[in-house]
């Protein structure tokens, strides 16, 4: 693309266009891609950088991906939608079977849902839905954990943590939830049971209005890039069957990997009742989530009036949606990707070490294919994401947070290439 022309462009962009969390009259600019390759996006202007965001943890195995691109060509010849009220397809079917193998042995329903937001409210209507049917509506609340996040819907909105959780203007307007002390002792140190105490203390005082917990196990996503111990899982679990409410695992962004294990969940063999996934599971091609779920809560909810699960969406279950998520899982299993997390995890332990250097930095830690740095103020956006660029990697900060989470395929040169690019910006930012 000419130079001209992308300016044209581009100032349409500003102009007229809505980005995540943006301003209509004075938005920061956006880069330009014009295509992707692997680990690199390629922006108009001829430069090439690494994409250490993975596009928010979607992109596993990189852009332009011959077999993923095969898998919805294929797809696209045959059909590239129907409805799925009354009508099913192959894809789907597939995409389900592979689910349920790769899911604990419990998960055994499949609901296809549009994006993980949805995802997040589909399960907390199917929590709600259980304990009608149980003939127990007192119970349609709902317990978290402070430092989550759970998407940008009204009731995901709900159980994201009220400060860091991007929605604290609409506090006021929305449901209002139970939350306990975040999860404390990080991944690797030494358990305390007085960790637990503050989602025990609300699970034994108001467990006949909770319908469930929701919670991202092992790692807390873009509420504050945290490790927790995995024995807090453990407890939440024991504590929520022992009260009769309903666990909601939102594997969103840990799930097919990323963490270390296939699913967070498999840190401590636990098994929740609701399961959510989304963000990699098209290998980010497009938008496709799935709320999972057991035998016992889908017979459930279909045993009472209105005998239905009340949710279908236009587009559920589209057919080219799945076939690239049927053919991204089929790479994630076939392809030993645990053994190359755990490379990529090795690598990111040892070079993200020299960023405690800098006498910015707080924190420096790792879980998986997931590196944090944290920097003791906010960091200006708009100042440091083109020295980013100009360093030859794409990271997105946000508040004190500079983390990567890089495609799974990326080599060992190319990750540290992508480290050294972090650690340059940040020291040369002068934190
Ligand atoms: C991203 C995310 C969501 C929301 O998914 P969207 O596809 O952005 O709607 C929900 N939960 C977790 C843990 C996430 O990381």
């Amino acid at each position: 693309m000419k130079n001209n022309e992308t300016d044209t462009l581009l100032e349409f962009d500003t102009r007229h266009i809505w980005h995540p969390y943006t301003s209509a009259v004075n938005p920061l600019p956006c880069f330009m891609v014009e295509s992707a390759n692997g680990v690199y996006l390629n922006l108009s202007g001829g430069r090439r950088i690494i994409d250490g965001m993975s596009s928010w943890w979607a992109a596993i195995h990189g852009y332009n991906h011959p077999y993923l691109n095969e898998a919805i060509r294929k797809q696209q010849e045959k059909m590239s939608h129907v409805m799925f009220g009354g009508l099913t397809h192959e894809p789907a079917i597939k995409l389900a079977q592979k689910l349920v193998d790769m899911t604990p042995a419990d998960i055994q329903h499949v609901f296809f849902c549009d994006s993980g937001s949805v995802a997040v409210e589909v399960s907390m209507k199917m929590a709600i839905q259980y304990f009608h049917a149980l003939g127990k509506p007192g119970k349609c609340r709902f317990a978290t954990v402070r430092s989550g996040y759970h998407g940008d819907t009204w009731h995901a909105m709900s159980v994201c943590d009220p400060i860091t959780g991007m929605h604290s203007i609409f506090e006021n307007c929305l449901p209002k939830q139970f939350f306990a002390d975040m999860p404390a002792i990080p991944f690797g140190e030494t358990w305390d049971e007085e960790d637990i105490r503050s989602a025990e203390n609300i699970i034994v005082e108001h467990h006949n209005e909770i319908a469930a917990f929701i919670i991202e196990p092992i790692v807390q996503g873009a509420g504050g890039m945290r490790f927790y111990h995995p024995e807090y899982l453990k407890r939440l679990r024991q504590l929520c069957t022992q009260y009769d409410i309903l666990l909601i695992a939102d594997e969103i962004a840990t799930g097919f990997g990323r963490s270390g294990t296939m699913f967070a969940c498999e840190r401590t063999s636990i098994s929740p009742d609701i399961m959510c996934v989304g963000k990699a599971l098209t290998g980010g091609y497009m938008t496709l989530a799935a709320t999972l779920t057991t035998v016992h809560v889908a017979e459930t909810i279909s045993s009472a009036s209105p005998y239905v699960f009340m949710h279908g969406p236009t587009f559920m279950g589209n057919p080219l949606a799945c076939a690239v998520a049927y053919a991204s899982l089929e790479l994630v299993t076939d392809n030993h990707i645990l053994a190359k997390i755990g490379e990529i995890e090795t690598q990111l332990k040892t070079e993200l070490q020299a960023a405690r250097e800098i006498s910015s930095v707080v924190d420096v830690r790792v879980l998986g294919a997931i590196g944090v740095i944290e920097v003791k103020e906010n960091v200006d956006l708009k100042k440091i994401q083109p020295l980013f660029v100009e360093n030859g990697v794409w990271i997105r900060p946000f508040g004190k947070l500079i983390y990567t989470m890089p495609p799974y395929i990326i080599t060992k040169d190319e990750l540290g290439t992508l480290i050294k690019g972090m650690i340059k910006t940040i020291s040369n930012f002068g934190l």
